[in-house]
């Protein structure tokens, strides 16, 4: 009984119950570390996490990151950043764009968990910013998707039209993520709020899904 309250104080009393545990200061830098593992094929996160599982099951949740993302099944934060269990709050929709219920989640993370960062990650050769860009009807209910993704990158079509489609699609991409970035926090005012205090810090990258490497936008 002494011995499992002693253990549970020492695992209250760390920083994090995360398998990772990122800091405010330096986020960047443990992520893009994640992501030279995971491309450079030596991912150690993805173990069975037999002793973070009983941990964070037991005592709860403290994510640091939360990632807004792509459903594209090429882009899978916690393989991407070689992270584990406990370590990122992750939302995702096709094209990843932020919605009242993806804006409510971020706020949960950072109001409840303790985020402390909310990643846009984009990522090449976007289905949806591919059929955004294209402006073709598409069937069903996937209009709302190229609707919300259309303010965001209405003017690739007129300030790079000298650009391959190609090119203009990596413009779109990172037009994208910039516009999101700023989405997010101005839709929400616990996360201005957050921002302001110097609890919240927002970042953006893309993910190549053909080198597996990403690169942070300044
Ligand atoms: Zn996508």
């Amino acid at each position: 009984m002494k011995k499992s309250l002693l253990l549970t104080l020492t695992v209250l009393s760390s920083a994090s119950l995360s398998w990772s545990e990122i800091k405010m200061v330096g986020a960047q830098g443990t992520l893009e570390k994640g992501n030279q593992r995971f491309a450079g094929g030596k991912s150690i996160a993805h173990a069975w996490q037999k002793g973070n599982v009983a941990k964070t099951g037991a005592l709860g949740q403290t994510p640091s990151v939360a990632v807004l993302t792509c459903s594209d099944s090429r882009t899978p934060a916690e393989l991407i950043f070689d992270m584990g269990v406990g370590d990122l709050f992750v939302c995702r929709n096709a094209g990843g764009f932020d919605t009242p219920e993806v804006n409510a989640t971020f706020e949960y993370g950072v109001a409840a968990l303790g985020v402390h960062t909310i990643l846009v990650l984009g990522h090449t050769k976007c289905g949806a910013v591919t059929a955004t860009l294209e402006g073709k009807p598409v069937p069903g209910n996937i209009s709302l998707l190229t609707k919300a993704l259309q303010p965001g990158i209405k003017k690739i079509h007129q300030e790079h039209s000298d650009l391959s489609k190609e090119d203009q699609l990596n413009h779109a991409v990172e037009a994208l993520i910039r516009y999101q970035m700023l989405e997010v926090i101005q839709n929400s005012e616990l996360l201005q709020k957050a921002k302001a205090d110097g609890k919240l810090q927002v970042m953006g990258a893309v993910y190549d899904v053909e080198t597996g490497r990403v690169r942070f936008l300044n």
